[in-house]
Formats: C-alpha cells, structure tokens, sequence
C-alpha cells in the first residue's frame, strides 16, 4: 500500500498565499506558530499548496492545522491537514486513510482530498469543516437539534458498518457538527478495526500495537474548545483495585467484582498496554517506517478483545474485555452521546479507567443487569451490592434541573452514594499482564465521591447550572421554548436499546434509524 496522492485534481502551488503568511501568524500562539513551521520543513510540498494558519486539534497521535490553498478557478478554499506522529505505523496510517478514502465523502462521513508522505511523515488532506464542540453548545441545544444529530450520526455508523468498519472511538470530538449549516461529520479513523468481513482490506491486518505510545485517557486537546474539562484532576466515583483470580475477594468490603469466566484467550491482552511487544513489532516487522504493508502485517491475525476508545463511552463488553466485539460498540457510544445530549451533560460518564466506567454504567443501567448481559457474552461479573436501574427519563429530567433532585442539590440520583461506595473489582486469570492498570489508580481513585456530584463540579457542562442573569424560572423557560418540555417516550425508548447491555440484542444503527423517534427524517 502506497500512501500516495487520492486525488491531485484542484489544488495548485499558491505562491502569492505564502507573502502573507508572516501577518496571519502574528496572531497565533508562538508554540504552535513553531509547530507550523516545523510541519513545514517535514513535509516541504505541503508550502507550495497550503498556507497553513493554525493548529486546530492536537491529539497524541495527530495535530490537525488549517490550511488554505488556492483553486485552479482562483477560489481559496480551506483544508484540515492532519500530521499525524510520524512514529505512527505505515498500516495504522494506510488503514485510516483507506477507511476515509472508501467510505468519506458521503453519508456524514469526512471525506479525503489528499496525502502528503515524506520520510515518515503523514499529512492526510481534508476539507476543512468549521463546527462546534458539544462542550460549548450543550446547554443550548433544543431537543429538534439533539434528534438530528443523533439520526446523523446513525446514519454515518450505519454507512461505515455496512463496510465492516468499527470506528473504535465514537465521541463528539470525532463527530463534527456544525449547528448553522446543519452538517455534520465522522472523522478519526486511526483506531478503527474490521469486523471479520471487512470489505476494508487494510483492516484485515491486526492493527493492535501500531500506534506507539497509548491513547490518553482525557489527554486530547480540542484547541476548539476552550472549556474542555481538564483531565485526570477529579478523583473517580469510586475505588477501583485489580487482583488476580488467585487472590480471594474480600467479602467484608462492598465489591463488584468482574471476573473473567473461563480462560481469557491468550491475545486478549492487548499490545497496546505492552510497550515492550509494541517496540519488538517495530523491529521484526519489514514494513516499519516505510510506505508497504509487509507479509507479516498483513497475516497478523485481528485482536481478539482490543481496548481502545475512551473509557466513558466504552461499551461493556469491551470494557470486560469480551472477545468479540462488532459494530455494536460503536452503537452504544452513540447510545452514551444521546444520554448526555438528553440530559445535558457532557461528559456524561467520566472514568478514567474502564472498571469506574462499567460501575458507572451499573448506576445507570443496573448492576443486576449488567450481570446478567455479561453472562450473556461469557464473562461473570459479581456485584455484592445491587444497584438499581434508572428510569431514563426521571434520571434526564432530573440531571436537567426538571425534577428536584431526590436528595436535594445533593445528588440528584438516589442510588449514587452507594455507588461511590462500591468498588469495582476485575478478577483475572494469573497469566494477564497487569501493567496495563497502573498501580497509581489503586491509590488514586480512594477519594470516594458521587457520580453524579461529579456531574455538578467537574467541569461538565450543563442546563442545571444556568447562567447568573437568567433566572430559574426563565431558564425552565427557554427549555420550554427548545422543546425540552415535550420530549416523547421514543427518544428515551431510543436510547434504550442504544444502551442495550448486551451486544447481541442491541439496536444496530440500520435499524434505529428505522425508528419512531425519526419519523419524518
Ligand atoms: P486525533 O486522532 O488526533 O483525535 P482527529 O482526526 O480526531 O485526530 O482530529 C482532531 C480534531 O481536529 C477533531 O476533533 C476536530 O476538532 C479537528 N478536525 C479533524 N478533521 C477536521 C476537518 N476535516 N475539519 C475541521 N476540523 C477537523
Ligand atoms: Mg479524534
Ligand atoms: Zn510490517
């Protein structure tokens, strides 16, 4: 696979653009100005196209700039360039722009203009989409504006599933929408996997480990967004400890305990946590750090039970490292974006590891639930303490300011502060690395706080902290007039089965575009 030229029609060398460069930059942080710069001299063909204006997203594994070019006809027209690490695999890399080059351009799906490659340096060409991040929009969104976007982003996973895509690491942040024009875009491939008859043929090789250094948690910066929370800072809603199989549990404390039913198949344990398999694939391999995919890459085998995403938005079983995940997962993140878009917050769940998310999710959907949906996929999740499932709506009303608050300004949810007191607990077999879960989160994680208490104070955004100028009254008001006061049974029934525990029975995006909540779309 060569990383050559999509297409070379339309963009000329813009000479003239370059003399005005020296003013635009002015204006731009002197860091990312240096950054520019250093793009420049990686990837020199990319002067005689673009000027580049500013970074626009930074991530571990990409920096995305803005960049305008001159059109043939004299038009300007701008692009978002995205650089991604040059220690970046050259399959990780042809696998993202063979999804983008197959599927985009249609369908919600970002589309692919060009790619830039000089040494081991990437630059994937799109056109440039000015959206706005759902941290800043939010708590103005009406609920007209929440049912199409979330029909939009079904209708983009339901374009990529068709192609045996999983995007991996379905979050707004990858979903970009612009509000006034109504656009909207899935973006972000470099995680994607194939399902086991993927017509995506460089997804057919095992892309576990090809990225090099592991995906943050919370570490992808927005530079759209200003008001992003900061990470790691919040301490989790509950402890979480990992033990081996071994071990007993102890049975003086609350547990929920995750245990892994039968023996976990030997490559479950991702590369991805395994900086010393990662390095060594580096070196046996022929390919790295050139434009092929040797034989080696692509006879390795899939993943069996890959851990990528963002844990808040992980679905169970791959947060229980259940083998076969498909398409599903990307469905329930999108289940998780219409929960936080319902009930105006964002992010909704917030763990910083996947044994607070799956006890997260517990709060919500129940542990006994969640229990039996692991059953159901094989993996056995023990829970001394029930936590009971919410009704949907009570629980979005509620988080909205629409219904008092159980406990009054206190935690919304009744049930939250006995699940800050439960601790989540992932019983596996002696043979798994355990390096993956640092030992910094045993301790990290002691401070026991509510989840939903972290919803008020953690820098998640939303309609229950209004303004100060607007009162109580006027805000319930201005709900009103977006529609918030008459949200029918079908989008909670929606979000239901987007959020099925379990994969077998959850919605597809085929069919939860088929649903009632969509009539007349
Ligand atoms: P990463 O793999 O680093 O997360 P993404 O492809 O998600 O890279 O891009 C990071 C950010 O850059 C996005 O969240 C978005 O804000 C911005 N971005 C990416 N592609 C485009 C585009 N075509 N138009 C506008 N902004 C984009
Ligand atoms: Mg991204
Ligand atoms: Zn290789």
């Amino acid at each position: 696979m060569e990383l050559s030229p999509v297409c070379t029609d339309g963009i000329s060398s813009n000479d003239c653009l370059k003399s005005d460069r020296g003013n635009r930059r002015s204006r731009i942080p002197r860091d990312v100005e240096m950054d520019i710069e250093s793009l420049y001299k990686s990837v020199p063909q990319l002067a005689k196209v673009f000027h580049i204006m500013d970074k626009i997203g930074e991530g571990t594994f990409s920096s995305v700039y803005l960049g305008e070019a001159q059109m043939r006809d004299g038009r300007r027209e701008m692009f978002a360039l995205k650089h991604l690490i040059p220690t970046s695999h050259p399959t990780r890399i042809a696998a993202e722009l063979q999804c983008l080059t197959v599927t985009g351009g249609r369908e919600n799906v970002m589309g692919v203009t060009y790619c830039f490659r000089k040494e081991d340096h990437v630059v994937i060409v799109m056109p440039y989409m000015e959206h706005q991040p759902i941290v800043e929009i939010i708590g103005s969104l009406s609920f007209e504006e929440v049912r199409l976007y979330i029909y939009h982003l079904l209708k983009a996973l339901r374009h990529i599933h068709q192609f045996g895509i999983i995007h991996r690491d379905i979050k707004p942040n990858n979903f970009l929408y612009n509000r006034s024009s109504r656009m909207y875009a899935l973006v972000d491939f470099g995680l994607a996997q194939g399902t086991a008859d993927t017509q995506i043929e460089l997804l057919k090789v095992d892309l576990t480990g090809l990225r090099k250094v592991p995906r943050p948690v919370f570490g992808e910066r927005n530079l759209n967004s200003c008001t992003q929370a900061p990470s790691t800072t919040k301490p989790a809603a509950v402890k979480t400890e990992l033990v081996k199989s071994s071990k007993t549990e102890d049975p003086a404390t609350r547990r929920v305990s995750v245990a892994s039913r039968g023996p976990l198949p030997v490559r479950t344990q991702s590369s991805i946590q395994k900086p010393q398999r990662t390095v060594q694939q580096g070196l046996t391999c022929s390919c790295h750090l050139t434009d092929r995919v040797c034989n080696i890459c692509m006879s390795r085998k899939q993943q069996v039970a890959p851990r990528a995403g963002t844990p808040g938005f992980r679905a169970p079983e791959v947060l229980t490292k259940c083998p076969n995940q498909g398409t599903a997962i990307d469905v329930w993140s999108a289940g998780v974006i219409l929960l936080s878009l319902l009930s105006g917050r964002y992010p909704f769940f917030k763990a910083s590891d996947d044994l607070i998310a799956l006890t997260q999710i517990m709060t919500i959907r129940g542990s006994r639930e969640t229990i039996q949906a692991a059953k159901a996929f094989g993996k056995a999740v023990v829970c001394s303490r029930e936590l009971p499932r919410q009704d949907l709506r009570v629980l979005c009303e509620t988080l909205r300011g629409r219904r008092p608050s159980p406990a009054d300004n206190v935690t919304p949810l009744p049930e939250a502060n006995k699940a800050a007191a439960t601790t989540c607990r992932l019983k596996i077999p002696d043979d798994t690395p355990t390096h993956h879960l640092p030992q910094r989160m045993l301790k990290q994680h002691k401070d026991v706080e509510t989840l939903p208490k972290q919803h008020e104070q953690s820098g998640s955004t939303g309609p229950a902290c209004p303004s100060k100028q607007s009162s109580q009254t006027d805000y319930k008001a201005e709900e009103d007039e977006r529609g918030w006061n008459r949200v029918p049974d079908e989008a909670y029934d929606l979000l239901d089965q987007l959020l099925d525990l379990n994969p077998c029975t959850r919605i597809t995006a085929a069919q939860a575009l088929q649903h009632p909540l969509f009539r007349g779309l």
